[in-house]
């Protein structure tokens, strides 16, 4: 199987260079469930989140400024936060912080890449349900794991329910905590209509980006 075991440096690491962790409260990530597929028509998807409400207008002043949005008009709407009196930073506390609410299109790449959370769980068989045996699984998705129960299967198969996924193009939605709010119905509706194909979701923590990992 080779590679090197998935910890907390890797993962810093890897974040760090990709510049995908948000320095805010954590991020709600929405990507097919097959984390091969990049949606076909990207502009159209883009241009149908508009139109939906879910971004407004473009994030300028930062280097990746043409895949940033603000807040659509009803953002609000397709994101249910769960908090009796949610706080939703909407503007950057300083320039060039992330630690507001908006929305990032990550990717596409090549190949998927992993987005597990320190906060995962060993994850569980696609087979047998039961969790691995260790909560340091490789990080490569493209690396397998073998079950106690006998099946083999690559990384992406397991479960770490909502506490990581793999992607190769993902919707970020920034500084919401975990389980802080939910992608509505009509959200993952339009984006399944939109792609042909069905879409997770999972959460990252805060703690990715300038405060670092444990
Ligand atoms: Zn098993």
């Amino acid at each position: 199987m080779g590679g090197a075991p998935l910890n907390r440096h890797s993962i810093k690491t890897l974040c760090l260079e990709n510049n995908d962790v948000s320095d805010g409260n954590g991020q709600l990530l929405l990507t097919p469930a097959d984390p091969w597929q990049v949606p076909g028509d990207l502009p159209g998807l883009l241009d149908g989140l508009a139109r939906i409400g879910l971004t407004g207008a473009r994030l300028t002043g930062e280097t990746d400024s043409e895949t940033a949005w603000s807040l659509g008009e009803r953002f609000l709407t397709l994101v249910t936060f769960l908090g009796c009196s949610p706080f939703v930073r909407i503007e950057p506390p300083s320039p060039g912080s992330r630690a507001f609410c908006h929305v990032r299109a990550l990717g596409p790449w090549a190949a998927p890449r992993a987005w597990i959370s320190r906060l995962a769980g060993a994850p569980r068989c696609p087979a047998c349900r039961k969790r691995y045996p260790s909560v340091t699984p490789h990080f490569d998705p493209n690396l397998s794991l073998t079950c106690p129960c006998g099946r083999i299967a690559p990384l992406w198969q397991w479960d770490f329910k909502d506490r990581g996924g793999f992607g190769r193009w993902l919707l970020s939605l920034e500084d919401i905590f975990p389980n802080e709010a939910l992608p509505g119905d009509e959200l993952m509706t339009f984006l399944a209509n939109q792609t042909g194909s069905s879409w997770r979701f999972f959460y990252l923590p805060p703690g990715g980006g300038s405060r670092g990992l444990a």
